[in-house]
C-alpha cells in the first residue's frame, strides 16, 4: 500500500494560476446562449415550462429544504455530493426537468468559471482573443490534446504528467489516491502511449452515488429473496457475492475504481471479488465456481464466453444478474446470455473519461444523467445532430471533476438520441450507443473513390446473415477485409462460414463495393492484447482521410 501523501493539503483551496483569476473573465454561462445547441438541449427537456422561472439552484435547495450547496472548492463539493437531494433520491425524485438542465447549466457555468482560474490550457483555449464564447462556440478538444497538454490542463500545479505517470506505473498504487486525492487511471489503448486520467474525490463519489441510485433495480429481483433462504448470498444469507471479470494487470478505469471501493468500504471484500480476463479458461472456470456469485460483471464479450461455459455444464453459476460494459452490447447476444444464465443482463454507458455517463433502463434505452454530464451528439463536420439520427461522434461535459476539466470532449462514440420520452418512465434524455470499440472502415472501391463504413452496419449485417455473434472484421488492406470467425459454438460450421461471406458481400455491394476482397481466416478473432477485449471491427490501414 503506498503511504498516505500531503493531507495537509486536501483543505486548500488551489491557487489560481497567472493574472486573469477574475470572475469578469469567465466565459457566459451557457444559459444565455439562446440559439446554439445547448440551447435546443435545454429547451426540448424543458417543455412545458412557459415562463421560465429564475429558478437558482440554491433557491431549489431551499425549496427543497435542503440548505444551499457548497461552493466551487473541490473538497466541499464532494462533502456536497452526499446531501444533493438529486442524488439521495435518484431518477425517483419528483425534480422536474428543468430543474435538472438548470442545475446541469449552473454546474456547466461554475465549470466554465473554474477553469479560466485554474488551467492554464482552458484559459488560452477558450478565451483566445479575451471574447466570450457562447457554449457551442467553445472549442472541442480530444485526447490527444489532453495528453499533448497534460501539465497545463491539470488545475493542481503539483501534478505533473511525468509524476502522475510515475504513479501509475507502480503496481502497489493499483485502488491508491495520489497524493491522497486523485484516482489515476489508464486506458487500455491498442496503440501508443495509454491516455491517462485524473478523477477527484467528487467525482469518485458522484460514480459510487450514481451507482447506488440509478443502476437498473432488475437485480433486486424476488429470486434475490430465495437465493438468500437457500444460503447461497454468503456465510450469512444477506449479502450477495460479485464477481468483476476484467483486465486488472494496469490501472485501468474498472479495476481501479473496484479497489477504490473496496478501500473505502472494507466490509465490501468479503463479498466481493476480482477475476482476470486473461487467467486461463480452466482456472477462471474454476475460481468462479467456488466462488459462485450472484452479480457478474463484465464485458460482453466475456459474458458470452461465460455463457457457452454455462451451457456446456463446465460453469455452474447461478446469477441473480450480470452487468455488461466496455464493449457494444448486441441484442441477440444479450438474450442468448440472459436465456443461459436466467438473469437479466444490465447494460450501462461509461468511459474512463467519464464512469458513469448513463444507465440502461428495462426498456433497453440508456438514459443519460443528465444533471452531471453534458452529451452533444455531432456530425462529421462537428455540427449538431437531431434525434433519431446517428451521430458521427459525441462531446462529452464532465460537471464533476474539476482536476482534469473534460469541456466538449471529443468521445468518438456514435450516438443515437430519441426524441420521445421512454416507455420506462424515466424523464432523463435517453438514447442508443455504438461502442468506441469498432472502428470505422475505408474501402477504396477501384474507381479512385473510398467508401466510409459504419462499424455497427458492418456487424448487423454479418449478425443477422449468418447468425453468428463472435466474430471480427479487420481491414488489412485499402480494398479488403479480413472476417475472423469463432465457430465454437456454431452446429454448422461450413455453412456459418459461407453465410458470412456472403452476407457481407451482399452487404459490401449495397455500398458500392461489388468488388471488395474478402479474405476468410481460419484464425479466431483476435482479442486486445492489453485489454483482452473483443474488437469486432479493426482498421489495421493508416487512416488516409
Ligand atoms: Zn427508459
Amino acid at each position: 500500500m503506498a503511504p498516505d501523501h500531503d493531507h495537509g493539503h486536501s483543505h486548500d483551496p488551489l491557487p489560481p494560476r497567472g493574472a486573469r483569476g477574475d470572475a469578469a473573465a469567465a466565459p457566459r454561462p451557457p444559459a444565455t446562449a439562446g440559439q446554439d445547441w445547448w440551447g435546443a438541449w435545454v429547451d426540448a427537456w424543458t417543455t412545458g415550462l412557459t415562463a421560465p422561472v429564475a429558478l437558482t439552484v440554491p433557491a431549489l435547495l431551499e425549496a427543497l429544504g435542503h440548505s444551499a450547496p457548497p461552493s466551487s472548492s473541490a473538497d466541499r463539493r464532494t462533502a456536497g455530493l452526499w446531501s444533493d437531494p438529486v442524488l439521495a433520491l435518484g431518477s425517483s425524485l419528483a425534480l422536474s426537468e428543468p430543474a435538472t438542465a438548470r442545475l446541469a447549466q449552473q454546474r456547466a457555468a461554475e465549470l466554465l468559471g473554474w477553469v479560466q482560474q485554474h488551467s492554464r490550457f482552458y484559459r488560452v483555449h477558450h478565451t483566445p482573443a479575451g471574447v466570450q464564447p457562447r457554449w457551442s462556440d467553445l472549442p472541442v478538444v480530444d485526447k490527444r490534446l489532453m495528453m499533448v497538454h497534460f501539465d497545463d490542463w491539470v488545475t493542481d500545479p503539483r501534478l505533473t504528467l511525468e509524476r502522475v505517470r510515475g504513479f501509475a506505473a507502480d503496481p502497489e498504487n493499483l485502488g491508491e489516491l495520489l497524493d491522497g486525492r486523485y484516482a489515476v487511471w489508464s486506458s487500455s489503448g491498442t496503440s501508443g502511449e495509454p491516455a491517462l486520467y485524473l478523477k477527484d474525490r467528487a467525482s469518485l463519489n458522484l460514480y459510487e452515488q450514481l451507482l447506488q441510485t440509478r443502476m437498473d433495480r432488475r437485480c433486486a429481483s424476488g429470486r434475490w429473496w430465495w437465493q438468500a433462504a437457500a444460503g447461497r448470498l454468503g456465510p450469512w444469507g444477506l449479502q450477495p457475492r460479485s464477481a468483476l471479470i476484467t483486465a486488472i494487470d494496469g490501472p485501468y478505469a474498472s479495476i481501479s475504481f473496484w479497489m477504490h471501493q473496496m478501500t473505502q468500504h472494507p466490509w465490501l471484500r468479503s463479498g466481493s471479488r476480482a477475476f482476470s480476463v486473461t487467467w486461463p479458461g480452466e482456472r477462471l472456470r474454476e475460481e468462479l465456481n467456488g466462488w459462485q456469485p450472484s452479480f457478474i460483471a463484465s464485458y460482453p464479450s466475456m459474458l458470452t464466453e461465460l455463457a457457452r461455459w454455462q451451457r456446456d455444464g463446465r460453469l455452474k453459476l447461478a446469477p441473480l444478474a450480470l452487468w455488461s460494459g466496455g464493449e457494444r452490447l448486441v441484442a441477440s447476444t444479450r438474450q442468448w446470455i440472459e436465456q443461459v444464465f436466467q438473469a437479466p443482463v444490465v447494460n450501462d454507458y461509461g468511459a474512463s473519461e467519464c464512469l458513469s455517463i448513463a444507465f440502461e433502463c428495462s426498456a433497453g434505452r440508456l438514459h443519460l444523467n443528465d444533471d452531471w454530464v453534458i452529451l452533444e451528439p455531432i456530425d462529421r463536420a462537428g455540427q449538431p445532430v437531431p434525434p433519431g439520427v446517428p451521430s458521427h461522434s459525441v462531446l462529452l461535459t464532465h460537471l464533476a471533476n474539476r482536476i482534469q476539466p473534460l469541456i466538449r470532449y471529443d468521445l468518438g462514440d456514435s450516438v443515437t438520441f430519441f426524441a420521445e420520452r421512454c416507455a420506462c418512465g424515466n424523464p432523463r434524455p435517453s438514447f442508443l450507443v455504438e461502442g468506441r470499440t469498432d472502428d470505422s472502415l475505408c474501402l477504396d472501391n477501384g474507381q479512385g473513390q473510398r467508401v466510409h463504413l459504419a462499424p455497427m452496419a458492418l456487424t448487423t449485417a454479418v449478425e443477422d446473415g449468418a447468425d453468428v455473434h463472435r466474430f471480427q472484421l479487420r481491414q488489412t488492406t485499402p480494398d479488403g477485409i479480413e472476417l475472423r470467425l469463432d465457430l465454437s459454438r456454431s452446429a454448422e460450421p461450413e455453412r456459418t462460414r459461407g453465410a458470412a461471406v456472403t452476407a457481407l458481400r451482399r452487404y459490401l455491394a449495397a455500398e458500392g463495393l461489388p468488388r471488395a476482397r474478402i479474405d476468410l481466416s481460419d484464425e479466431p478473432p483476435l482479442l486486445d492484447a492489453r485489454s483482452g477485449k473483443l474488437r469486432q471491427v479493426v482498421c489495421l490501414c493508416p487512416a488516409r482521410g
